[in-house]
């Protein structure tokens, strides 16, 4: 099924993000913290994509994997950095022959100390471009893109930025998913700026339990940009180490519970392959049953 058919099914859909791991332990981490989501019911899951190639293989096996073992629908993460059209469309292709027809078309991160790297204009620059060329050889895939509430941190001009989305929304794509916040205020404000462009797809709300110091200092690397509201930054200062997560999962389901009571389209998790926070959160909001209370 497509991502906009369950959006269009589901008073709200609640989805989930994994990676594919580099080694072996990382498997079975992955697939017990799967088992963990399943009972939840989740409107699809979705799997990353190394931009700079070397996870590339790995994505498209746990990808399979995930189609052919389970009854999972799923996203493919595919990024457009430095590929040709010839390797995406084989991509594509590989996708569409196993019965899989949803993409996160993304542009991807520019590797350190590149600038420009679609010089002869054979590739994409772009994530727009890359919706048109899906569209234009896979009609029948579904696409969803990236939406960045706080802004993208390569594009200071907030006006551009949007008309910049809307591209990706004019070329075809279905329904957008954020990148992290930890304030609502950012992402409603970057909804009501999506309606006033014009921007009419659903927008599906991005959110990462924060799980311990250290990954937080690795998503403020990550995700650069993203802004900590100082009461947050309190509550994780006076936590114990291990008091973190529970500050973490407080935090979340506090932005869920607040996100649907304004009627937000989705929620979005970024697992980071441990499902014990995204579960206590969905189980705390009832998310599983969400469908049948409403
Ligand atoms: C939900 C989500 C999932 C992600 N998954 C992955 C993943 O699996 N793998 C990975 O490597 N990365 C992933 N990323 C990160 C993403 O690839 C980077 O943030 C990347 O820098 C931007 O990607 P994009 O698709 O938004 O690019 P684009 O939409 O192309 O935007 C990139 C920049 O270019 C600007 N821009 C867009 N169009 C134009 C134009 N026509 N002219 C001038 N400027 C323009 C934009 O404003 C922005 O600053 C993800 C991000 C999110 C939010």
């Amino acid at each position: 099924m497509l991502v906009k058919e369950i959006l269009n099914n589901q008073k709200l859909t609640v989805s989930f993000e994994f990676f594919p791991p580099k080694n072996e332990s990382g498997w079975d981490d992955l697939f017990e913290s799967i088992s963990k989501i399943m009972p939840l019911k989740p409107s699809y899951v979705s799997v990353t994509y190394g931009a700079g190639g070397t996870t590339r293989n790995k994505t498209h096996d746990l990808v399979s994997k995930l189609n052919s073992e389970t009854n999972l629908c799923i996203v493919a993460h595919l990024t457009c950095v430095n590929s040709s059209r010839n390797e995406v469309k084989s991509i594509i292709e590989r996708y569409n022959r196993e019965g899989i027809y949803n993409i996160l078309a993304l542009r991807g991160d520019l590797p350190p100390g590149v600038e420009d790297f679609n010089k002869d204009g054979t590739g994409f620059s772009h994530a727009s471009e890359l919706v048109s060329f899906i569209k234009e050889i896979s009609p029948e895939t579904g696409i969803g893109v990236a939406g960045f509430p706080e802004g993208h941190p390569h594009m200071p001009n907030r006006l551009k930025e949007i008309e910049y989305l809307k591209m990706k929304v004019d070329a075809g794509a279905d329904y957008i998913v954020s990148q992290m916040f930890f304030d609502n205020r950012d992402f409603y404000d970057f909804k009501e700026r999506c309606e006033l462009a014009g921007i009419t797809v659903p927008i599906i709300a991005g959110i990462m339990p924060i799980t311990s110091r250290k990954g937080m200092e690795r998503m403020a690397e990550l995700a650069a940009g993203a802004r900590f509201p100082a009461s947050l930054l309190k509550a994780i200062t006076r936590a114990d180490d291990e008091f973190v997560r529970r500050v973490g999962v407080q935090w979340a389901t506090e932005q869920i519970r607040d996100l649907i009571d304004n009627n937000v389209d989705g929620i979005h998790l970024y697992t980071l392959n441990r499902s014990r926070s995204s579960v206590r959160i969905c189980e705390s909001l009832g998310l599983s049953s969400y469908d049948k209370l409403y």
